[in-house]
C-alpha cells in the first residue's frame, strides 16, 4: 500500500474513476468507505493537475455573499468546519485582512454588514469571528501595507491548506478502504459494448505498458480535461467546459512580511488578488484569464507576473518587489462549467455539474478544492444510482461517514491538540536527531505521520541529512514519499511531497542527485533511469522560469 504498482493486463472493478485531482480523490474515499470496488487511474502524479496549483485556501468564498448565492456560502463554510476536524493537520485558520481605503468601491459600514452575514452563516463557528481594525492597528500589524487613504480594516476567518497534500491523504483514504490508485497512467480510449462505455484502455506512463480495465461504471473526474474525456469513446460532444487560467507567484517573506492574507484589489481593473503568508514566503495571485490548449502545458506568463507584481507594489510600495525577486510561479486551469452548460445540465449547484452522458460516462466537472468531499458524496450517489438504473445495482454497502473519520495523518490526534503538540511528539520520537524546525514541519505536512517519519531516522540516521542544507526538509521524507505516498519521479516529490520546487531559492535543484539516489535505491531505477528522471525534473523548471526570458 502507498507504493506505485505496476499495471496487470486486465482487471475489473465497480466504479472506474478518471483523474486523480481533489475530485476523483474524494469520489474515491466515498466510494471506497462505503464498500464499492473503485480503480483510479490519474495520467500524472496526484494532484498533478489544477488541485496542486490553487489559491490552497479552504474557505466560504466571500466574494459569492455579494452575488446573494448564501446557500454556496453555507455550504462551502460547513465543509471548512469539518476539513478542519477531519485533516487539523492539512487546514489550518488564518486571518484575513481587508484595507478599506478612502476610494474603496464598499465602506467600512457595508464590508461589515457582510462580515456579520459570512460569520452567521458559519452558525458563528468560524476559526474566529470577525474584528474590525482601526487604521492605526491595521498599520501596527501590517506595516508594509499603504497607509494613504487607508480608512481601516475588517479581519476575518477562513483557513489555509496544502491542496496537493489534502488530495494525496484524500486518495490514501481510499486506498486504504480497498481503492487501487493507478498513477502515471492514461486513459487512452473509452470502449463501448452496444451503447455504453464498460472499459477503459489505459497506458503506463512510465513503462508505456497497455492494459484494460473493465467497470460497471465509468466516472470521468478529469477537471479541465473532461471535455477531451468525454471524446475518448470516439464522440465530439459539445464543450461544456469554459476554463481560465490563474497563476501565482513566490516571494520570500522577507522580501514582502505579512502576518495576515490580505485581499486586495487590482489597481487596474479591479479584480480581488490575495498576498497570503506561507511560513518563511509569501505567495500572491492570482489572475484570471481565458485559456485555451492542454492544461497540463499552462505556465505563468511575463505578463501574469507583472500584473501581479504591479498589483503588489501598489499596495505595498515599500516592499518594491522586483522580478528577481520571484522564486517561483504556478499555474492552474480552473475547470469552470460554461454558462450554458450550467443552466441546460442537471446542474446540482451552480459550481459543479453532474451528468450521465447518452454512453453511460458520468461526468463531474467544475467546483472547488473546499467542497470536494460533498461533491465526491453527490457523485457517488449518482454512480450507485445509474447502476441500480441499468439492473447493475451494489449491496452490502455501508454509510461512508467522509465527515466524521479523520485523513490518514489525523488518525490518533490528541484531544484538543494542535501542530505544537504533535511536533513535539515527533520531536521526541526522533530521539534527538531532528531539528524543532523540522519537526514542525513534519507535524504540518504528515500530521501524526510525522513520527513514522521520524522512527525512519531512528532506524536510519543518515536519512535525517537535509536535503538542501539549512532547510527542514529531510531525506526520510523520500523514503516516505515512495513507499507509502505513491511517490513514483523526482517531481512528485520535489513539488508535490516536499513543496522544495517553490520553497527553495533554487527550486530544489542541488538537491535533485540527492533525490535521485534516495528514489533509486526505493524504486529499483537503474542510474541511466535516475538520470533521465534528474533531466525531467530539470527541464520541468526550466520550463516554469521561460516567463523571465520572453
Ligand atoms: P484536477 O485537479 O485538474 O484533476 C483532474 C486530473 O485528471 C488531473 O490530475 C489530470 O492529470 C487527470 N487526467 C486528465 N485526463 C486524464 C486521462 N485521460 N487519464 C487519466 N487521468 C487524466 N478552490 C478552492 O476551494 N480554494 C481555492 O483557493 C482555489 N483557488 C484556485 C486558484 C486557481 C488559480 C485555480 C485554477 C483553481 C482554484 N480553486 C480553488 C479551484 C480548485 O483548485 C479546483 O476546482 C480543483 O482543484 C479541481 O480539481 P479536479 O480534481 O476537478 O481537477
Amino acid at each position: 500500500m502507498g507504493q506505485r504498482q505496476t499495471n496487470p493486463a486486465s482487471s475489473d472493478t465497480d466504479v472506474l474513476i478518471i483523474g486523480g485531482g481533489i475530485t476523483g480523490a474524494g469520489a474515491a474515499r466515498d466510494a471506497a468507505r462505503r464498500g464499492v470496488r473503485v480503480i483510479v487511474v490519474e495520467q500524472g502524479d496526484i494532484a498533478s493537475g489544477t488541485s496542486s496549483r490553487s489559491s490552497k485556501l479552504v474557505h466560504g468564498g466571500l466574494r459569492y455573499l455579494e452575488q446573494g448565492e448564501v446557500s454556496l456560502v453555507f455550504e462551502a463554510v460547513a465543509e471548512r468546519r469539518i476539513l478542519l476536524e477531519i485533516a487539523p493537520h492539512l487546514v489550518h485558520p488564518m486571518p484575513f485582512l481587508l484595507p478599506v481605503f478612502g476610494d474603496s468601491r464598499r465602506g467600512m459600514f457595508t464590508i461589515n454588514i457582510g462580515m456579520w452575514l459570512y460569520d452567521g452563516l458559519s452558525l458563528f463557528r468560524s476559526p474566529k469571528v470577525h474584528k474590525t481594525l482601526s487604521r492605526a492597528k491595521v498599520l501596527k500589524a501590517e506595516p508594509a501595507l499603504r497607509s494613504d487613504g487607508l480608512k481601516g480594516a475588517p479581519v476575518y476567518y477562513d483557513c489555509a491548506t496544502d491542496d496537493a497534500r489534502l488530495t494525496l491523504e484524500t486518495m490514501l483514504d481510499a486506498e486504504r478502504h480497498g481503492a487501487e490508485i493507478r498513477t502515471h497512467t492514461r486513459v487512452t480510449r473509452l470502449l463501448r459494448e452496444g451503447r455504453n462505455v464498460v472499459a477503459a484502455e489505459v497506458r503506463d506512463q512510465l513503462t508505456g505498458e497497455v492494459s484494460t480495465i473493465k467497470a460497471k461504471a465509468i466516472v470521468n473526474a478529469t477537471g479541465p480535461w473532461s471535455d477531451d474525456t468525454r471524446a475518448l469513446d470516439g464522440t465530439i460532444p459539445n464543450p461544456r467546459m469554459r476554463p481560465t487560467k490563474g497563476i501565482h507567484i513566490v516571494v520570500s517573506a522577507k522580501r514582502l512580511p505579512i502576518t495576515h492574507a490580505v485581499v486586495c484589489l487590482h489597481p487596474t481593473d479591479g479584480r480581488v488578488f490575495f498576498t497570503i503568508p506561507w511560513g518563511d514566503e509569501t505567495y500572491i495571485g492570482t489572475t484570471d484569464t481565458d485559456f485555451e490548449g492542454d492544461p497540463g502545458e499552462v505556465n505563468a506568463t511575463s505578463e501574469d507576473v507583472a500584473y501581479l507584481i504591479a498589483a503588489t507594489n501598489d499596495y505595498f510600495p515599500g516592499a518594491s518587489i522586483g522580478t528577481d525577486d520571484v522564486i517561483a510561479t504556478w499555474a492552474g486551469v480552473r475547470p469552470l462549467v460554461s454558462q450554458e452548460a450550467a443552466e441546460t445540465e442537471s446542474s446540482v449547484s451552480r459550481e459543479h455539474i453532474i451528468s450521465v452522458e447518452p454512453d453511460g460516462l458520468i461526468t463531474i466537472a467544475g467546483g472547488k478544492l473546499t467542497t470536494y468531499r460533498r461533491m465526491g458524496t453527490e457523485l457517488i450517489n449518482q454512480v450507485l444510482e445509474t447502476l441500480e438504473d441499468r439492473g447493475l445495482g451494489l449491496t452490502g454497502l455501508q454509510m461512508p461517514e467522509t465527515d466524521l473519520n479523520p485523513l490518514p495523518g489525523a488518525v490518533g490526534w490528541p484531544e484538543s491538540g494542535d501542530c505544537e503538540a504533535v511536533a513535539e511528539r515527533i520531536l521526541s520520537a526522533s530521539e534527538g536527531l531532528l531539528t524543532e524546525r523540522t519537526a514542525a514541519l513534519l507535524s504540518r505536512s504528515y500530521g501524526m505521520r510525522g513520527i513514522n517519519i521520524s522512527e525512519l531516522v531512528v532506524a536510519d540516521p543518515s536519512l535525517g541529512a537535509p536535503l538542501i542544507e539549512g532547510r527542514p526538509e529531510i531525506a526520510a521524507q523520500v523514503v516516505w514519499a515512495a513507499t507509502e505516498e505513491l511517490a513514483a519521479t523526482i517531481s512528485d516529490v520535489m513539488i508535490r511531497r516536499t513543496q522544495l520546487y517553490y520553497r527553495d531559492s533554487n527550486q530544489g535543484l542541488d538537491a535533485v542527485d540527492m533525490v535521485a539516489n534516495l528514489l533509486a535505491e526505493q524504486l529499483g531505477w537503474s542510474s541511466s533511469e535516475a538520470e533521465t528522471h534528474a533531466a525531467d525534473y530539470r527541464t520541468e523548471v526550466e520550463r516554469s522560469r521561460n516567463w523571465q526570458t520572453e
